[in-house]
Order: structure tokens, then sequence, then C-alpha cells
């Protein structure tokens, strides 16, 4: 995948809205309680807050900040989805992204 010219690349914005709430975004290695595993991203749908660790290609990035808002638009919408399925919805929009770098340039 080629993430030269996807914006994604080098904007990390510090907030996303999504379906009305702003998510913070905290480009940093995201909090690990004892016990867990280390993750590459997380989201806090009680604090609205999304983590996504900075040191990784831009491809495993956008993947990640993808995989997070899908978790937030999942729980804004009841849409219960399961982490097996977040994991290949936003993979598969990650693809058609890197894919079709223009499709979202203004
Ligand atoms: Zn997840």
């Amino acid at each position: 995948m080629n993430m030269k010219n996807t914006r994604i690349g080098h904007n990390r914005p510090k907030s996303i809205k999504i379906l009305g709430k702003t998510y913070a975004v905290s480009w940093q290695t995201p909090p690990r309680e004892q016990g867990e595993p280390d993750y590459l991203g997380r989201c806090y749908n009680d604090t609205n807050h999304i983590y996504v660790e900075p040191k990784m290609p831009q491809d495993q990035i956008l993947d990640t900040l993808l995989h997070e808002i899908t978790h937030a638009v999942s729980a804004q919408l009841s849409l219960d989805l399961d982490e097996p399925t977040v994991h290949r919805r936003a993979t598969g929009l990650a693809a058609v992204i890197l894919d079709n770098p223009g499709l979202f340039r203004q």
C-alpha cells in the first residue's frame, strides 16, 4: 500500500468529530492496564478519547485510526460490532483509501 498521496500520512488531527461527538486523539502509545497486551490503538467511548501508537508505518496508522473510529461509530450507533468485525471493516476501508489516493481530496 502506498501512503505517499494519502493525507492522513502527514495529518495527525488532535480531535475528530464522530457522529456529533468530539473525540480527542492522542498520538502516543495507548494506555495499558496490568495484564493487558500492547495495543496499537484504543478508543474510550466513556471519555471520547482515541489513542494511536505513532511509531508505525503510515499504512498501519491509517488502519489503526480507522479501527478506533469504527469502535466509536459502533458505540454511538449501538452496532455492537465484535473485535474481528471492527478489524476487518477498518482494514478493508484502509485498503480502499490507500488504493484511491484522490478519493477524499478536496
Ligand atoms: Zn479493537
